[in-house]
């Protein structure tokens, strides 16, 4: 962990807020991924002490995912990058910037590159009875700068994620086991991908996601650096 002060030139500062949230800050610019703030236990901030965002970027349409983004997203006029069907909801329920996109393909933002990558998980999108925005989730490769962040979103272990060996330097990781990965998976998730630092996510929040972070250190070993997070605490790559 790192002082955001101390953070060298051109390296990316990677906050975890709890949950799946992070917020990636590279030259001037502020990207958050999956920003459930409101009704989340262990964020550490409140959607509105955000600092200004220039993107909000969506793994899936549940609401421990989309949470904040609407609002967020309309308070800045920041771009929503999601899944082309989530994107278009955001549209729909006010969202004034989207970018709508799908899994495999990239895309140059003035913040950095986003690339969507598969996930599996489930696809309904809170707050549609429709069901007519019902997607794929994905996860995110973000690079800013000469960093690249891979947040997994809620996934599987998939052997899809070997793609990505030698292609990642910040693996953003689920380990809370029953919606996504446990611990044991997760690990091999990181053998696949093989990237230099992992961060758990997606534990803690709730009794069911419950688990021991230094756990998932022990079972990850020597094949990378671990850094556990606590709501609020940065790390810099
Ligand atoms: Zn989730």
């Amino acid at each position: 962990m790192t002082d955001r002060l101390h953070q060298a030139p051109g390296m990316v500062t990677i906050t975890w807020h709890g949950h799946a949230c992070f917020v990636l800050e590279h030259g001037g610019a502020r990207v958050i991924i999956d920003p459930f703030l409101t009704g989340n236990p262990t964020a550490d901030i409140e959607a509105a002490e955000v600092p200004k965002l220039d993107a909000v970027l969506l793994t899936h349409g549940h609401g421990d995912h989309l949470g904040d983004a609407i609002p967020l997203a309309t308070r800045d006029s920041a771009v929503v990058v999601a899944p082309f069907e989530l994107a278009r909801f955001c549209a729909d329920r006010g969202a004034p910037n989207v970018h709508p996109m799908h899994i495999g393909g990239a895309h140059a933002f003035p913040f950095g590159t986003v690339k969507l990558v598969s996930a599996l998980h489930g696809g309904a999108v809170e707050g549609d009875e429709t069901g007519r925005y019902t997607t794929h989730p994905c996860g995110f490769v973000v690079t800013m700068g000469s960093t690249r962040v891979y947040h997994t979103g809620d996934t599987a272990l998939t052997l899809d994620m070997q793609l990505l060996e030698g292609r990642v330097d910040v693996m953003l990781c689920p380990i809370g086991d029953n919606y996504t990965m446990g611990i044991e998976d997760a690990a091999r998730a990181v053998g696949f991908v093989k990237p230099k630092i992992v961060v758990p996510m997606h534990w803690g929040t709730f009794p069911v996601i419950a688990t021991d972070p230094e756990e998932f250190r022990r079972a990850v070993g020597e094949r990378c650096r671990v850094e556990v997070l606590r709501p609020g605490q940065s790390l810099s790559c």
